[in-house]
């Protein structure tokens, strides 16, 4: 069983980021699990909600019925602070993201990039976070309590950063993470518009002018992998995974 474990920021960031992978290998039987680490509660309030509280609820909703639309098996919002997660520990989101690597033990882990893929401060957090928790789910000694509780250390084979050739008009300067993978969403476009679209309190013609201007494509870093490897471009993010010491995938 092949399995992807998505980590965001924000309620609409699965659609708007991600939202063709999730698509895409959802399509090919891939188990698509999404874990959202705030409810996007400083966002935009849109014209229905009066509070933080109210906002955070209406996106949640809206989460749910995007992931829906993306046919993800799994998704998951955290509650951890929306504009705020450099202000969090360190150590509540990775244990929290490494007890879900060691519960679903997905053999690819998608995130932003540390410039946040588009410069919002909570992706590079999410970004930090997820990477902290992809190298330590894998080792015996972080998260005892987990395994007292009956986990197992996980390694999970490939992470992955969102990249882009594109930036959003009049943002900050970015960084980005070099393209190595390059996935064929054309099929999926009009999901991936739609499920974003099912955020209706962050509705945004730019975005999904963004969206549009990619042709088709998502484009992704290999930030790290459990097994040594050279540069290469891939478009299968399941290229050379082992599942049961069958390589599936393989673009070798
Ligand atoms: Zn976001």
């Amino acid at each position: 069983m092949l399995r992807l474990l998505c980590v965001t920021a924000h309620p609409d960031d699965e659609a708007a980021a991600f939202g063709g992978a999730l698509l895409l290998y959802g399509s090919r039987g891939v188990k698509t699990y999404v874990t959202c680490l705030t409810a996007g509660e400083a966002g935009s309030r849109g014209p229905t909600a009066k509070s933080r509280n109210e906002l955070a609820e209406l996106r949640r909703a809206e989460f749910a019925r995007a992931c829906a639309i993306l046919r993800v098996s799994h998704a998951q919002v955290l509650g951890y602070p929306d504009g705020e997660l450099y202000h969090v520990p360190a150590s509540g989101p990775v244990a929290d993201l490494a007890y879900r690597i060691r519960s679903i033990r997905p053999q690819v882990l998608l995130t932003f990039a540390p410039d946040g893929s588009t410069g919002h401060a909570d992706h590079s957090m999410a970004s930090v976070f997820a990477t902290f928790a992809f190298h330590w789910a894998a080792r015996d000694d972080w998260f005892v309590e987990q395994l007292n509780a009956g986990l197992s250390p996980y390694g999970v084979q490939k992470l992955y950063y969102l990249t882009s050739e594109f930036a959003f008009p009049g943002r900050r300067p970015l960084s980005l993470a070099p393209t190595t993978a390059t996935l064929d969403i054309r099929d999926f476009l009009e999901d991936k518009i739609r499920a974003f679209q099912a955020h209706l309190t962050q509705a945004s013609p730019i975005v999904e002018t963004v969206i549009r201007q990619q042709r088709g494509t998502e484009t992704y870093h290999l930030a790290a992998a459990v097994s040594l490897r050279s540069m290469e471009m891939e478009t299968d993010l399941f290229s050379s995974i082992v599942t049961d010491e069958v390589v599936v995938g393989t673009e070798r």
